[in-house]
């Protein structure tokens, strides 16, 4: 039997295997078939990772991250884990190839999807003037005319913060009211750089090498238009990677896997989760980096308690 499987391959399921491995844990690290590396896989320039003064591409910060785990020992199999029973002493693990996993402890790192527009253009102009994260992004847009898509909170949170590097930006949403708190539209709405154009969604996305351009069409004539813009931001929710789990641990109202306190221990004994998959607020490498940190820890603690 196994010590400790980890499953996910972003900067959290990395991180907590550096300090599993290093902790003579001999972890194995489930990649995924489909998206080995995480988010930072669909980005380029990574300017705010410490350590990396001149940035770093996505792919290359994550190849670091795995040459980091793999010097220490860790294991990783480019597979899916497509099952998981995680409520007995001996924890299971099932991937699509077939075999099972069987450890004493488990740490779930599988991230959070950014929910998309589903437009054709948007794969191939990630990176290039369409986003998901204006904490990450917002810098490349200094005196430029951006859209950021959605109506909630955290679309209204990504426009204010964009005012701050773009010239003008514009909302646009589905709807004639927004979902997001009183106050938040409030800031918005008096902000001068942001401009609202409600009942419409994105058609189709220009550019060829980088973003130039939104089709909109209204939702209520079905009239379409043309709006000349740099970048998108597209902020219209996540989805937490938690169905595997569902049945079997506790998970908060945002859809988030629930942890106790400052720690990473879920609602199963040996069981630990970090990263994007336990933060609906922070959703950054560096913070997912250092959850994975914190939970190999907490891993090492339970194994180390098995054994008294
Ligand atoms: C376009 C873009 C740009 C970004 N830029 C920045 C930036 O500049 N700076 C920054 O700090 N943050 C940035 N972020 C946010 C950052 O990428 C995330 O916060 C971070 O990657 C979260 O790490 P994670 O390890 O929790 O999850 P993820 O990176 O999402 O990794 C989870 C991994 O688990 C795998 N997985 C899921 N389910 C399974 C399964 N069943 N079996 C096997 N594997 C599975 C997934 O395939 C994925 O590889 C960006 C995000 C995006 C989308």
């Amino acid at each position: 039997m196994h010590q400790i499987l980890i499953i996910g391959s972003g900067p959290a399921g990395f991180s907590a295997a550096i300090y599993a491995a290093r902790a003579g844990l001999k972890p194995i690290l489930f990649a995924s078939s489909v998206e080995p590396g995480g988010e930072l896989m669909n980005t380029t320039e990574v300017e705010n990772f410490p350590g990396f003064p001149d940035g770093i591409q996505g792919p290359d910060l994550m190849a670091k991250m795995q040459e980091q785990a793999e010097k220490f020992g860790t294991e990783v199999k480019y597979e899916d884990v497509s099952e998981v029973e995680l409520l007995g002493d001996v924890k299971k693990v099932m991937v699509t190839s077939g075999q099972t996993y069987e450890a004493k402890s488990v740490i779930f790192a599988t991230g959070s999807a950014y929910k998309k527009l589903g437009l054709p253009a948007e794969e191939r102009l990630s990176g290039h003037g369409i986003s998901w994260c204006a904490t990450c992004d917002g810098f490349f847009f200094k005196e430029k005319t951006i859209a950021v898509v959605g109506g909630g909170d955290s679309a209204m949170e990504e426009a204010t913060f964009l005012t701050r590097f773009a010239s003008k930006v514009y909302v646009i949403h589905r709807r004639d009211t927004l979902r997001a708190s009183k106050i938040m539209q409030q800031r918005a709405f008096d902000n001068p750089k942001i401009e609202f154009i409600f009942d419409s969604e994105v058609a189709d996305i220009a550019g060829s090498d980088s973003v130039t351009g939104l089709t909109l069409r209204n939702l209520k004539t079905g009239e379409t238009s043309e709006l000349e813009v740099q970048g998108i931001f597209v902020a219209i929710g996540t989805d937490p990677r938690t169905r595997l789990v569902h049945n079997q641990l506790e998970l908060t109202a945002e859809g988030t896997i629930a942890v106790q306190d400052q720690s990473s221990k879920t609602s199963a004994k040996g069981v630990f989760a970090a990263g994007d998959v336990i933060d609906s607020v922070y959703r950054q490498a560096i913070v997912a980096a250092g959850a994975g940190a914190k939970a190999a820890l907490d891993a090492e603690h339970f194994l180390a308690s098995l054994e008294d």
